[in-house]
């Protein structure tokens, strides 16, 4: 990522958490970005005294900040700099960039960075791995082991939101750790588009085509953007010939499957499916705790259990909003100076969950437990008396048909029962209401309650 943009980004964020445009005149506007290594951002003011009042003040608001946007804990530094070089460098007549000692290295630094266009958070290691991203996973990993093997090309499909460009260049980035050497090249389909415009203007497509030809392998991200683009199709036919030909590996990512892709040239559709497709789905409720879980260690803060799987229970349609949703919470608690518990994170929460009616297990128990008259804890409590035993089967039962959770977890909110009894409750009410009019109708109407 460009350091001017994180720090245009985070400067926005820094005047809203001041509140107040006199201070931020006074102290902040013409602070300016200098290097990001390791996770120190380097600013730059002209005046001691602003450097001393930034960091006795203002440094943990512009960390938070700048940490919102690069995902990654981030501390900084402020040195003394009235910025000269720069400002003289940037408007001298060749219009040649600033190269002081520290952005000479940045720039460096940013090359190797993007040589294959890359962000180096995406990893392997930084994917959470569950039930239902198992495969898509597996798949990824094949294709850095076997190269132009098995799978060429590999095909993601899914909707937004879900690990698709994540896993892609995780592929990426692994191949270079391993293989250094190694030319990868990572664009959207957009940026492959634009591309071949401007070299098209140029008259440059002969670099065009080295730049993508010569590769040892090419990811391309969000190919149902070429659709009905009859002159990138065209080009990028012939790139995907080219290299398959070679024996280099592809990778796409749409956000539907090769066959949906109907104004896709025949030929092109017809390629996409000679290697594999797989769907990237949405990681299930145990994945989704665990992600941000992750996300919140990679950020150095430990949440309590109940916190993460408030989060997980509510938000279950994207991965991206699961994580803005943590960020959130982290600034409000980092506002507010709170702890982050259930309180805050129902609060921090309010504005995004959408309105529809999300279906938890607490719901559940206690529809189910106004239905039949009886208490929560009794439920999820020991006793057997027949009154208590219904309604906690039905729960459990609704449990598993209404939301993503699996048997354990289910068992957990049971009073951290074993899995078993929740798997005999389910198939108990399964067999019953085949049965059983009544108990059908009981489950039919709160199931109706739930939804209303
Ligand atoms: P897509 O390309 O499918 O729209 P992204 O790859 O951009 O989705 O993922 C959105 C965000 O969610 C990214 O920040 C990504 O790191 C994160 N993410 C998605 N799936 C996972 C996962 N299984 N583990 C960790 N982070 C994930
Ligand atoms: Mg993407």
């Amino acid at each position: 990522m460009d350091i001017n943009d994180v720090w245009k980004h985070a400067q926005s964020y820094i005047l809203s958490e001041i509140n107040s445009e006199v201070v931020y005149n006074t102290y902040l506007k013409d602070a300016f970005p200098v290097s990001y290594e390791d996770t120190v951002f380097t600013i730059g003011v002209a005046l001691p005294t602003r450097k001393n009042m930034i960091e006795i003040r203002y440094k943990k608001i512009i960390e938070s900040a700048i940490s919102r946007i690069t995902a990654e804990p981030v501390s900084v530094r402020v040195i003394i700099s009235n910025g000269k070089d720069i400002i003289q460098n940037e408007n001298s007549p060749s219009g040649e960039p600033a190269v002081t000692q520290n952005t000479q290295h940045e720039k460096d630094d940013r090359v190797t960075l993007n040589s294959a266009n890359l962000n180096p958070r995406y990893t392997f290691e930084n994917f959470v791995v569950g039930n239902s991203n198992s495969y898509a996973f597996a798949a990824a990993e094949n294709v850095v082991n076997f190269p132009a093997q098995n799978n060429n090309p590999l095909f993601l499909y899914g909707k937004s939101g879900l690990g698709k460009t994540h896993l892609m260049q995780a592929i990426g980035n692994e191949v270079l750790k391993r293989n250094p050497d190694m030319c990868v090249l990572y664009v959207t389909s957009e940026q492959f588009m634009n591309d071949m415009v401007n070299c098209l203007k140029e008259k440059k497509m002969e670099v065009f085509r080295q730049r993508y030809r010569d590769v040892d392998m090419l990811l391309v991200d969000d190919v149902q953007f070429i659709e009905g683009r009859d002159g990138t199709q065209e080009e990028f036919f012939h790139t995907f010939n080219d290299l398959h030909m070679k024996n280099k590996q592809i990778v796409l990512t749409s956000d539907r499957k090769p066959k949906d892709l109907i104004t896709l040239e025949e030929r092109l559709r017809t390629r996409f499916e000679w290697g594999l497709a797989i769907d990237v789905v949405l990681p299930d409720y145990e994945t989704r705790v665990a992600i941000l879980r992750k996300k919140a260690e990679s950020l150095n803060i430990n949440l309590k259990n109940e916190v993460y799987e408030y989060i997980a229970e509510r938000i279950n349609s994207n991965v991206r909003e699961l994580e803005g949703a943590l960020s959130k919470m982290i600034a409000y608690a980092g506002i507010s100076h709170k702890e982050i518990d259930i309180d805050l994170a129902e609060f921090a929460l309010a504005s995004i969950i959408p309105d529809e009616i999300k279906i938890t297990p607490q719901g559940i128990i206690e529809h189910v437990c106004d239905f039949y008259r009886v208490k929560p804890e009794e439920v999820k409590g020991p006793s057997r008396v027949k009154e208590l035993v219904t309604p906690r089967h039905v729960a459990m039962y609704l449990c598993k048909k209404l939301t993503d959770m699996n048997f354990v977890t289910i068992a957990k909110v049971f009073g951290n029962r074993d899995r078993t009894s929740v798997m005999h409750a389910v198939d108990r009410i399964m067999k019953n209401i085949q049965t059983d009019d009544d108990l059908k109708s009981e489950i039919e109407f709160i199931t109706k309650d739930l939804n209303a």
